[in-house]
């Protein structure tokens, strides 16, 4: 056989992954290198170190809502050390499986770093690997902004690993990263702050979204610190001190720049494939994830977005299909669903007011809500639930939700979505009572229209 593997993929998380473990049960002959971490970034520094921060974070609440229920109980004292020890043994063992997934599968594991030689032949190591097909999957990495001091503030991959909680935390971002780690901060007990160059936090997401957001970050404590820069960062002993547009200065103990990621392209040998990087340092992919070279492939965070997990893995499982598998399937990422794993969530698919209204007419449902323990506990905590709807047939565009559990409940609201219904599907579902979710089948009075041509009129 001319060459040792029929795929080789560089990288071990999410989309590497899964792309080689279902080219191994589709047949092919497979191997796959990490240099780091089995699982990447979702597994190791990731989706889900961080969800079990955020539910670490949300016991102390739950501890202090108890007593609205009867339970004379009061806020315990918290172990961060205790905590990052339970979420190492958690991650460790996830590493061992993810292993011994691509193991079972027979796939052939490398544990060392891989770069390019040629088109079709990879260093992986101190050995030498030929391919017929080759899969980079190399994913991302968090990068802090160009300014004077930038590294005496911590990344995200630092944020899991802190010897001990931060008394004062300012995080600067306000995306994904920054909005997750302001509630596990602030949920644990430190005194965060949040700066961010924006009027309001998560740009991109909609506006109802943005602006209930803003308000129940405040409501939990958090400084919001918003339309604001960073300058530069000093070291005063242990305190850093943020130096900020207009003049601004915020002491911290920690400083934590949640300000992006990058592709992992840097020595990979790209020059030695005949690829070259976009500008973002993203690879350039075609719709089925070629990159200028037809027998070489990029999927998950090293192209550009959607730069989410399930994504990743669709991509690989998709492209291992498409490749080996019997009944190749085409990718489809319209509708995407996501969620901020912010206190209390967000999530969202399809269509903001915004987008929506720039195609064209829009018709905009709103529910705002005190949700049910709420009035019990005393804590001062909305949900707001959004449908956008195209008329005149009503396919629901859009659903949004900022409140607890809306991660659980737009997943099937993604699913009916993916699936075309429109409001009157919606309006004949019978709810579930007594829900929050129940109110996403009960929406009854249109809040208002939107769009370019007044569907109104
Ligand atoms: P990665 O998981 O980054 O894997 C790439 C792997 O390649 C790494 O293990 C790396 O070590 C390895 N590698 C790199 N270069 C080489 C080389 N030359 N040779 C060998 N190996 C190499 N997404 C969600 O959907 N939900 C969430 O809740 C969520 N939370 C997140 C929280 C944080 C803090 C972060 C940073 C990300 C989060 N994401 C979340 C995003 C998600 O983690 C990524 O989209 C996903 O991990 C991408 O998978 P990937 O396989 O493309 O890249
Ligand atoms: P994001 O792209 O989501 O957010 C980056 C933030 O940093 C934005 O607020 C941006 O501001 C700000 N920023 C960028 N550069 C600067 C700068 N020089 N000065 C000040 N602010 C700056 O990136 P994250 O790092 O939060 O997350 C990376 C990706 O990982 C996400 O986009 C997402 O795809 C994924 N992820 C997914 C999660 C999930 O599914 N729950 C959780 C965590 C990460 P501005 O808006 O003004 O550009």
């Amino acid at each position: 056989m001319p060459y040792d593997f029929d795929l080789f993929v560089i990288g071990g998380g999410s989309a590497g992954v899964r792309c080689a473990r279902i080219a191994a049960t589709h047949g092919a002959r497979v191997g796959i290198a990490e240099s780091r971490f089995w699982g990447g970034t979702c597994v190791n520094v990731g989706c889900v170190p961080k969800k079990l921060l955020v539910q670490a974070a949300e016991y102390g609440a739950f501890a202090e809502d108890a007593r609205g229920f009867g339970w004379n109980s009061t806020r315990p004292a918290h172990d961060w050390a205790r905590l990052i020890a339970a979420k190492d043994r958690e991650i460790a063992r996830l590493n061992g499986i993810y292993r011994q997934l691509l193991e079972s599968a027979g796939v052939a594991v490398f544990e060392a770093r891989a770069y390019f030689l040629d088109p079709n032949r990879l260093a992986v190591g101190e050995a030498s690997v030929s391919a017929e097909r080759i899969v980079i999957a190399t994913g991302g990495h968090p990068v802090r902004p160009e300014i004077p001091g930038a590294a005496l503030g911590i990344i995200s991959d630092d944020a899991f690993f802190l010897p001990e909680l931060p008394r004062r935390v300012a995080i600067v971002g306000s995306g994904y990263i920054a909005v997750e780690f302001a509630g596990i901060f602030a949920g644990l007990g430190a005194e965060t702050h949040l700066v961010y160059r924006q009027p309001l936090p998560l740009r991109g997401f909609d506006t109802d979204l943005r602006t209930a957001l803003a308000e129940a970050l405040a409501e939990q404590g958090i400084a919001l610190h918003p339309n604001l820069h960073p300058l530069r960062l000093e070291a005063h002993g242990s305190t850093r001190a943020l130096h900020l547009a207009e003049g601004h200065v915020l002491s911290a103990d920690v400083v934590f720049f949640a300000t992006g990621r990058v592709a992992n392209t840097a020595r990979l040998g790209l020059a030695a494939a005949g690829i070259a990087p976009a500008a973002s340092g993203a690879i350039p992919v075609d719709p089925a994830r070629r990159t200028v070279q037809p027998h070489i492939y990029a999927i998950g965070d090293v192209t550009e977005g959607p730069h989410l997990t399930p994504v990743a893995t669709a991509e690989g499982h998709a492209l291992a299909d498409l490749l080996f598998g019997p009944a190749p399937r085409a990718f489809n990422f319209s509708n995407v669903p996501t969620a901020v794993f912010s206190s209390p969530p967000i999530a969202t698919v399809g269509l903001t007011e915004g987008e929506a209204a720039v195609r064209g007419p829009a018709e905009i449902y709103l529910a705002c809500f005190t949700p049910m323990r709420h009035n019990l506990t005393g804590r001062s905590r909305r949900t707001l639930m959004k449908l956008v709807v195209e008329p005149p047939r009503g396919r629901v565009l859009g659903a949004h939700m900022l409140g607890e559990d809306a991660p659980e409940i737009l997943q099937g609201l993604a699913v009916a979505m993916t699936a075309g219904a429109t409001k009157a599907d919606f309006d004949r579902t019978i709810g579930i009572h007594p829900t929050a979710a129940e109110e996403f089948v009960t929406l009854r009075s249109l809040t208002r229209t939107v769009g370019f041509s007044n569907a109104a009129e």
